[in-house]
Formats: structure tokens, C-alpha cells, sequence
């Protein structure tokens, strides 16, 4: 068989998953055991609610994934997020794995497949304009295509009105939708984020982007010169930046027959993401809305952190029409806190939300992020999981 052929092939067995679970998810009141025609394998994927847009009020968990590329040791872990009550796997997709192991990713991607999990796919770190831990080729190469701060400073993250990057997340689409995945996931996009603004020490010039083409882009905008002291002006601008940035890639990603999911830091505030997240989740594109309230790393009081967020999160998306997502920190997690984990899916599923993403795996065994217990922590999230699958379906 010749390549190109097994590569057609291929992309049809993509494309008719795709469209099986775009009508499943509209079929919103189906449930119970579904069993795939023979193009999936023939497998059972167990509940609908397994394929991740079904059931409407269905339990749907999930967990990010990262650190391996190890197809066998992949396996292995993908059975044991499965066995944890787990029916979605975040998998990163960073500009290593662009670069280097779409092979593997699509081997990743299959895995998770045939055990029944739904895949979301994201960018990590790339173009240093996303969430992760993850360093980014696209800046090092394109030095002329970063932010500046407001004083001129070069930052490692691409400029979000850099029409490059923009076409180069559109190849990190193309190739995000040839492993197969079913989720777009855009993690936390943002403007570059100086240290002092989580430090609430943010000097007057602190903020990005002002490189060249935003200070002309500005100037055609407003009719006059980019400030560089931030003012109402330069808040609508960033915002309608990030709008039109997601605007076109969402679509673009509709266009490969995927999901979008998009998750916003944690509070609606112009310096770590947006002014409103009402002018994102009104996008055409955006089918599942979010954010991750991470209370042990912000210093917030659970309950209410969590709580506040679900309902403005709630509020937003039955007003668009979206899915509603909370994302629950299960990294960095103190020694003798490893219970607030359980506490906070309690307080999300209080308030309705059915759609419940934890990071990450294994309470971030990996890496330097890990949680002091990270096997504890990853077991009270698993029964967590699974108590909500056995309540909701
Ligand atoms: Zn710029």
C-alpha cells in the first residue's frame, strides 16, 4: 500500500471518530453502553459519557499528561488514569513535540483511543503565549516577532498581532489534528506576564505588548500614539488582540473538524488574561469554556475561590451556549492538604458542573511542580473521580 494511501486512510479513521462524537454530543440525552462500529476497532467505550460529549449532565473527568513519550510506559499510565475515573486525557503538544515526535504523539493519541479516553491536545508553552512548562523554538528563531515590554525589553513570547505566529499556530493545528485528537485545548492564553504582577508590585511600564507593529496597530486603532503607561485604550487593545487572535484559530481548528476548549487563568483581569471572558466565550468556535482556580498556589481560601469562579464560569456559558470546565489543582499540593483536592471537586459538582480536569497526573510526579505526596494525591483524585462517575453516570 503505498503511503500516501495508509495516510488517507488514516485521516478518514479520524475524521468519521470526529463526526461520531460531534453527534453523539449533540444527542445530548443518550446513555448507556455504546459499542463502536467496526472503523473504532470495534471497541465498547463503556458510558457515552466515556467519549466526552454526551450525556449533558453526565460526569465527565479528566487529567493532563506529559514527561513520557515512551509508548509502552504510556500504556501502562493510561490504563491507570482510566482505572482513576478518568474519561479525557489532556495530552501537551509542545513545540518539542512538533518538532520531534508527532510519531509518537499519534501513537500517544491511539492508545489513549483504544482505552476509551477522549483526547484534548495542547499547546504547552508554545510561543511562550500559553500555560506550560516548556520553552519555545518559535521565539528563538523569530526574535523579531516577540513582545516588548512597555520600555522596549525583549520577553521570551511570541506578539499575539504577529501575523507568523499566527501562521505558525496554524501548522501546530494541522499537525495537532493529524495525531488524532478530538480536543483543541487552549491553556491560559496571555499577554506576557511580568513577575511583579502576581507579586502586586507592577511598575508602570510593566506590561507587553508594545513592539513595533502593536504601536502602528495602535496608532490605526485610536489615532494616537501608543502610551506607555497602560490606560483604557491599551486594555481594549490587548483584549481585542487576544479576541481576533482566537477568533481565527478556533475557527481554523473547526475547520479540522476538532473541538475547541479554552481555559483562562483563574479571575476575569486584563493584566494575567482579559478584562471579560464573556468577549472569548462568545466566540462562534469556543465549545467548552473554563477555568482553574489553583487555591493552594494563589493562597486563596478554597471554598470560596472555587465556588465564585464555578458560578462566573456557570453564568458565562449557559448565556453562549458552552460546556462548562473546572480545572482543579492536583500538583504542588502540600503534605497534609492532599484532602482539599477531594474538597474542591466536591465544591465544582456542588455547584453543577459535570466536566472536571485535574492537573496533572499523578499529583505531578514528574517534575520540580510535584506534590509532596504525589501518590496520595493522586489516589484521593481517583476516588474523587470515581465517586462522581458512580453519582452523576
Ligand atoms: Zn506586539
Amino acid at each position: 500500500m503505498e503511503a500516501t494511501d495508509v495516510t488517507r486512510q488514516y485521516l478518514e479513521r479520524i475524521n468519521s471518530r470526529r463526526e461520531f462524537i460531534r453527534i453523539t454530543g449533540k444527542w445530548s440525552f443518550m446513555a448507556g453502553v455504546i459499542s463502536l462500529p467496526k472503523i473504532f476497532g470495534g471497541i465498547s467505550l463503556g458510558t457515552s459519557s466515556a467519549l466526552g460529549f454526551s450525556s449533558g449532565d453526565g460526569f465527565k473527568g479528566g487529567v493532563s499528561y506529559f514527561g513520557n513519550r515512551d509508548p509502552k510506559h504510556v500504556k501502562k499510565d493510561m490504563k491507570d488514569i482510566v482505572a482513576h475515573g478518568c474519561s479525557f486525557v489532556v495530552h501537551t503538544f509542545s513545540e518539542v513535540d512538533y518538532h520531534y515526535y508527532t510519531k509518537t504523539m499519534k501513537e500517544i493519541v491511539n492508545i489513549s483511543h483504544d482505552l476509551g479516553l477522549t483526547v484534548y491536545i495542547d499547546p504547552w508553552g508554545v510561543g511562550g503565549v500559553f500555560g506550560g512548562e516548556a520553552f519555545s523554538r518559535f521565539v528563538m528563531k523569530n526574535p523579531d516577532k516577540t513582545q516588548r515590554l512597555a520600555d522596549g525589553k525583549h520577553l521570551p513570547s511570541a506578539c499575539l498581532n504577529q501575523k507568523p505566529f499566527y501562521n505558525f499556530m496554524k501548522r501546530w493545528v494541522d499537525k495537532a489534528a493529524e495525531t488524532g485528537a478530538d480536543v483543541l485545548f487552549w491553556d491560559e492564553p496571555h499577554f506576557y506576564i511580568p513577575r511583579n504582577v502576581w507579586r502586586k508590585k507592577q511598575g508602570p511600564a510593566e506590561w507587553a505588548c508594545r513592539c513595533d507593529l502593536c504601536i502602528s496597530l495602535f496608532r490605526e486603532r485610536f489615532g494616537r500614539e501608543m502610551p506607555k503607561v497602560m490606560d483604557k485604550n491599551v486594555i481594549k487593545f490587548r483584549d481585542e488582540s487576544i479576541v481576533a487572535f482566537f477568533e481565527g484559530i478556533t475557527e481554523y481548528g473547526a475547520g479540522q473538524k476538532m473541538k475547541n476548549a479554552l481555559v483562562m487563568l483563574p479571575e476575569e483581569n486584563y493584566l494575567t488574561g482579559v478584562s471579560s471572558w464573556e468577549k472569548l466565550v462568545s466566540l462562534k468556535y469556543v465549545d467548552i469554556f473554563g477555568t482553574d482556580p489553583y487555591w493552594i498556589i494563589f493562597r486563596k481560601e478554597l471554598d470560596s475561590y472555587i465556588r465564585d469562579a464555578s458560578r462566573r464560569v456557570i453564568e458565562i456559558s449557559k448565556k453562549y451556549g458552552k460546556e462548562p470546565q473546572m480545572w482543579v489543582q492536583a500538583y504542588k499540593v502540600p503534605a497534609g492538604r492532599e484532602s482539599e483536592v477531594r474538597r474542591a471537586i466536591d465544591v465544582i459538582l456542588d455547584e453543577g458542573i459535570r466536566n472536571i480536569a485535574a492537573w496533572s497526573y499523578c499529583g505531578g510526579a514528574p517534575m520540580n511542580l510535584k506534590s509532596d505526596n504525589p501518590n496520595l494525591v493522586w489516589k484521593i483524585l481517583g476516588e474523587a473521580f470515581l465517586r462522581a462517575q458512580r453519582l452523576y453516570g
